[in-house]
């Protein structure tokens, strides 16, 4: 092998990432691309428009989702621990509380803990630090912001509800005719993620919710700012056949008025990335997108093991 070669190799054999990720699809993404980008060469911003008071803790659904997942530890539908007891729910109920919003007696306390953490002055983000090295995850994971971003929902009736009212209360059926990120404006970055997104080769988002847990995220005006900077963003699509797997995306995204299948994510994330991967399902998309971005297909399935090293490979091969 030739010295420039060579060179070339050195530059690309260590590459870092960042990747945008929601709850769910977003933790399995980030389960995948640590198989790609070890250790500190991955670094999770993880949304926070979702965070919440339930039952009086704090509540960050999404971050601790991909914390759970990246511990090998989720629950079965992705989202709390698995094998938890509902001890302190019941008792809730006993107590005549509503506990539709139902959080394992081990998460309670990950919440309590961070609850106890913000009321004596220290950031989600160093919070957010404290849980990942207690649970032994190697990945880096950032909150978008450190100050107060809702995510709100407003519903064909005309009410504004809270995210996790309209999502897990009302169990997302109602139609979202609006949305806000309430204090997004003000948000500024937490610290290290402006500097991670801009040390990156290469920013990924998650197949995550494009308006209800991207979204968020990319309305921090610094984050918004350090992508469109970034040459290579590559987003992942949550879609296949048009639908979710699960939640409502492309029922919230087609009553925002965004084309059905991946040309309203297409269209979510215009400005903003060079290329798209879809699932190898809807490669007959292809033809159909007239588009700048670079679309690629393959099994976007990323639930088992098995898929989800395929597709490290796969991502390896193609981008890193
Ligand atoms: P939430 O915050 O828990 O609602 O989850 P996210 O916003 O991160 O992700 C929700 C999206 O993940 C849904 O639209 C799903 O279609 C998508 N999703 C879930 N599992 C997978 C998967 O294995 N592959 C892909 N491509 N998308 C997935
Ligand atoms: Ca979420």
């Amino acid at each position: 092998m030739n010295e420039a070669i060579q060179g070339l190799n050195a530059t690309y054999s260590n590459p870092f990432a960042v990747l945008l990720t929601g709850g769910v699809g977003g933790a399995r993404a980030a389960r995948s691309l640590r198989e790609v980008f070890a250790g500190e060469r991955l670094t999770l911003i993880g949304n926070v428009g979702d965070d919440e008071s339930v039952h009086g803790v704090h509540v960050s659904a999404d971050l601790d989702t991909v914390l759970y997942t990246l511990a090998g530890i989720e629950g079965p539908h992705g989202w709390g621990i698995a094998g938890d007891s509902f001890i302190a729910m019941d008792q809730l109920e006993k107590l005549g509380v509503d506990a539709t919003f139902r959080l394992g007696d081990r998460d309670l306390a990950t919440c309590l803990f961070r609850t106890g953490m913000l009321s004596s002055g220290h950031r989600l983000s160093e919070v957010t630090e404290h849980v990942r090295s207690a649970l032994d995850v190697g990945t880096r994971i950032l909150p978008a912001t450190d100050d107060p971003l809702r995510t709100r929902i407003r519903i064909a009736d005309g009410t504004w509800l809270p995210f996790q009212e309209y999502f897990v209360e009302r169990g997302h059926r109602d139609r979202v005719v609006e949305i806000e990120y309430a204090g997004a404006e003000h948000a500024l970055p937490a610290p290290g993620v402006v500097e991670a997104i801009t040390a990156a080769d290469i920013v990924v988002i998650a197949p995550s919710n494009p308006p209800l847990s991207i979204e968020p995220i990319m309305a921090v005006p610094g984050i918004r700012r350090a992508v469109i900077e970034k040459d290579r963003v590559v987003a992942i699509s949550p879609l296949f056949g048009g639908k979710a797997l699960k939640g409502p995306a492309d029922r919230v995204m087609e009553s925002l008025g965004l084309p059905p299948g991946n040309a309203g994510v297409l269209a979510a994330y215009e400005g903003l990335i060079s290329n798209l991967v879809i699932d190898i399902g809807d490669a007959a998309e292809l033809k159909t997108l007239s588009t700048s971005v670079e679309i690629h297909s393959t099994n976007t399935r990323l639930g088992s093991d098995d898929e989800s090293r395929r597709f490290a490979n796969w991502f390896k091969e193609t981008f890193a």
